[in-house]
């Protein structure tokens, strides 16, 4: 090891901000940590800004937190750290936001049932009926000699059409803005493919669970020491965010990396190349170079694969979607026809002219950001049916796509009061079928070509919820600590957990 050790972290979204959080926590102070960031602002994709004279609270990206798993449990641990208690919102699983989540189908909301017991109420509704024998009659059979398949294949071979094509293709445009039909459930569901492949059932997987490998029942030991109370005031909640908003984790990282000595944030600095040889790594800006000992990328995959010499197979295989989100603000606090989270639309409805996704309830769901009483709405659109468009809607056009979709769906007809329009270019990876071959096949190229100088963390790669990018984050950085505490050369690369392998409870 050199006696000085300089990590360069790519982007400054949350998985940059946290990845250099943790590795603060733990180096000695002769190991500098520059976080390269090429836009004049941190979070990436978190967003959350104040509107207009009543300072309105809009979420550009994710609004709402969940604190369960192991993800949750990480990014409890952070926001203790970072003292940022007292600002929680939380939402108690007893609340309407979290009881009561719709599906918009074929021409009407559907609530959905939140548990067993409220199954039976449901059942006087056909969305619901036709679920039921799908879910009873699941066969007891080992998977399909397939080691992955799409979730929507999936969910038709293992229950019924339906619930693939009107129920799961809505909660994959909820989580993915994506295509349920492309999506690997390997990926985006790995419980689901454990369960089938150990117990030939989904159900009777979800009762008796998986065993966990033995790295990360340790992680959960550790992260719950951390978390200590909370975890018990937590298990009552089902959503949270924060007074400002989502940005509040972000702005509290900068705030505490700002006082670390050891810690560089460079902003308006866009990476254009990166160069590993001979064992050596520069990082270039467009106007400075920065040799490193080892690079941390948290940027896009897409990105990475076009700065890399000399790149690696697979980096460039991961395709994101643009997603348009429509914040809606209206001074009648009582225009919803229903209280709730909000409602998913899935593929199948026909009539889906302006491609919408879903419409969050902010007024509901997060209540008590704001000061005066509204109602607020987001419309997400787009998403995989923006993919091959020529072009995406403008703002003016989009904004009246969104108020086509309320005024329809929900009988809201009146000028908002305050609106914004972002169209969020490539935002979400979709992890399509096969993803987990890929990735695998990427860290063993990782390890072998670039002589343990590069590791990646973010959204592309292992989990594309705030939840996975904080705990791979961690799981990342405490490894990097590791090598350099035992003064060994690094070969960490990030994604070292496509090689875990969850095992059936016997
Ligand atoms: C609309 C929307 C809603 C979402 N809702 C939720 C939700 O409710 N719950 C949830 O858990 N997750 C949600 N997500 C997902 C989650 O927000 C993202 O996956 C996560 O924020 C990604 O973080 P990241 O750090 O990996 O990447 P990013 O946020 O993309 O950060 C990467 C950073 O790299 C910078 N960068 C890019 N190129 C360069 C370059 N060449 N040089 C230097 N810097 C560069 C970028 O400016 C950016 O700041 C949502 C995402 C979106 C878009």
């Amino acid at each position: 090891m050199p006696s000085t050790f300089n990590i360069t972290i790519l982007g400054g979204g949350i998985s940059g901000l946290s990845t250099a959080w943790y590795l603060s926590r733990s180096l000695p102070k002769s190991c500098k940590i520059t976080i390269i960031e090429a836009s004049n602002r941190l979070g990436g994709w978190i967003q959350s800004r104040r509107h207009g004279e009543q300072g309105i609270l809009f979420e550009y990206g994710p609004r709402t937190l969940r604190p369960g798993g192991l993800g949750g449990l990480a990014v409890l641990e952070l926001i203790k750290s970072l003292n940022l208690i007292p600002s929680l919102i939380t939402i108690p699983k007893t609340h309407p936001a979290a009881l009561n989540r719709y599906i918009y189908y074929p021409d009407r909301l559907n609530k959905l049932p939140h548990s067993l017991l409220s199954l039976a109420p449901s059942l006087s509704r056909a969305f619901i009926r036709k679920a039921i024998p799908g879910i009873l009659r699941e066969p007891f059979v080992k998977p399909a000699n397939t080691d992955d398949e799409s979730i929507t294949a999936f969910i038709a071979r293992r229950f019924n059409s339906h619930i693939a094509d009107n129920i799961m293709s809505a909660v994959i445009h909820g989580i993915y803005a994506g295509d349920a039909n492309q999506l690997s459930v390997r990926s985006v569901f790995p419980s689901l493919y454990y369960y089938e492949h150990y117990y030939g059932s989904v159900l009777k997987g979800l009762m008796r669970g998986l065993k966990e490998v033995e790295d990360k029942k340790e992680l959960e030991r550790e992260l719950g020491e951390c978390v200590g109370d909370l975890i018990n005031d937590m298990s009552k909640i089902s959503i949270f965010s924060f007074k400002d908003g989502i940005q509040m984790i972000v702005d509290a990282l900068e705030r505490e990396l700002r006082k670390k000595e050891n810690v560089a944030i460079k902003m308006g600095e866009k990476v254009v190349k990166l160069e590993i040889e001979n064992e050596k790594a520069k990082v270039y800006t467009e106007s400075s170079v920065f040799p490193s000992s080892h690079i941390i990328s948290t940027l896009s995959s897409h990105i990475l694969s076009r700065i890399l010499t000399p790149t690696l197979p697979y980096l460039s295989q991961t395709p994101s979607v643009t997603v348009a989100v429509v914040n809606l603000a209206y001074s009648n606090p009582s225009l919803l026809p229903v209280t709730g989270f909000g409602y998913l639309i899935p593929a199948s409805i026909p009539n889906n002219i302006y491609s919408a996704l879903g419409v969050v309830f902010d007024s509901d769901a997060v209540p008590s950001q704001d000061k005066v009483n509204i109602t607020k709405l987001t419309v997400m659109l787009g998403g995989h049916y923006y993919y091959g468009m020529n072009s995406i809607p403008n703002e003016d056009e989009l904004l009246s796509h969104a108020r086509w979709v309320v005024s329809n769906h929900l009988g809201i007809r009146e000028e908002p009061m305050l609106w914004n329009v972002t169209i969020q270019r490539e935002c979400i990876s979709q992890y399509q079928v096969g993803h987990l071959d890929r990735m695998r096949e990427l860290h063993h190229s990782i390890r072998n070509m670039c002589g343990g100088r590069l590791s990646v963390a973010g959204a592309s790669y292992l989990g594309v919820s705030v939840n996975d990018i904080v705990l791979n984050s961690r799981m990342l950085a405490g490894r990097v600590v590791e090598w350099i505490e035992r003064r060994r050369k690094l070969n960490v690369t990030g994604l070292e957990s496509v090689e875990e392998i969850p095992t059936p409870i016997i």
